[in-house]
């Protein structure tokens, strides 16, 4: 058993709920697990992120509903798939909950699995490969490394539903210290988050944008700190993509002559 499985509270569902991790897109990413449960499945609940290719393994049978949401797009509210989750698993549905990347790396798969577990329904998580990891690889750069980066900090760009926003001069002090710094969701205020930056780090500081990693129309941008959202904006760079600013990029130029396996990197993308 999983040790993220918990069951909780009074009743006595016979269906369960899989948060299920589907990668950053290519189905070839996705974990054995994974796979598993998303053959078992009888009910999917999938999230826009998903890559088109990862349903191919479900079953024929199965219920797909998208219930995806997009920062600024049409979107299902949260306390609906909360219902929806908990009613198809009390009807004894085999529910998978697929979303993009991990589960637990801002994807709300905590709050999702805190609402399952107050219902009593059983629930189990399934890893998947996030998808600021798999920018990482596709420029064929390490998150760390033991000479230029002791750490990594996964943050996210977009100040959220309580506005609550990151005091981006601290994340770039921790940049300036050898960490690097992952942003999710940090395309659309790009511009605020540089300005932000650009008080502790230098404009000089490597700086580079992955759209759609993992997937056919990936494309990169190699760039500087000082110059990275006038850059994007240029080459027209849009979400999904993933930030990353930090010293470990300095190794990226002369790895992006050579063929990352499985993701070329894209000759449309600007540096
Ligand atoms: N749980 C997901 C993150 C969801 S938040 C994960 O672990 O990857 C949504 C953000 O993820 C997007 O705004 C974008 O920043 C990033 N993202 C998701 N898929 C992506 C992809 N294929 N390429 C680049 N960024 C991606």
């Amino acid at each position: 058993m999983n040790p993220s499985t918990a069951t909780a509270g009074t009743a006595t569902p016979t269906g369960s709920v899989s948060l299920v991790g589907a990668g950053p897109g290519d189905p070839d990413l996705l974990t054995v697990q994974a796979i598993k449960a998303i053959r078992r499945a009888t009910v999917l609940l999938v999230d826009d992120l998903v890559g088109p290719g990862v349903l191919r393994y479900a079953r024929k049978s199965a219920r797909i509903v998208h219930v995806g949401k997009r920062g600024g797009c049409a979107s299902t509210p949260q306390a609906f798939i909360h219902r929806l989750m908990v009613a198809e698993a009390q009807r004894g549905e085999t529910v998978v909950r697929l979303k993009g990347g991990d589960p637990f790396v801002f994807g709300r798969g905590g709050e999702e699995a805190e609402h399952l577990r107050a219902a009593g329904i059983t629930v189990n998580v399934v890893n998947g490969i996030s998808s600021g990891l798999a920018a990482a690889t596709a420029l064929g750069v390490p998150w760390t490394h033991r000479e230029h980066a002791h750490g990594v900090l996964l943050v996210t760009g977009h100040a959220g539903e309580s506005n609550a926003d990151l005091h981006w001069p601290t994340l770039a002090a921790a940049a300036a210290q050898g960490l690097t710094l992952v942003v999710y969701m940090g395309v659309q205020r790009l511009a605020a988050l540089q300005a932000g930056m650009l008080a502790a780090l230098p404009a000089s500081t490597p700086a580079a944008l992955v759209q759609y990693a993992s997937l056919p129309q990936q494309r990169h941008l190699l760039s500087t700190l000082g110059c990275v959202a006038q850059d994007a904006a240029a080459a027209g760079i849009g979400s999904p993509a993933i930030l990353i600013v930090g010293d470990v990029l300095r190794g990226c130029q002369a790895l992006a002559a050579e063929p990352v396996p499985g993701a070329p990197m894209s000759a449309g993308a600007a540096a």
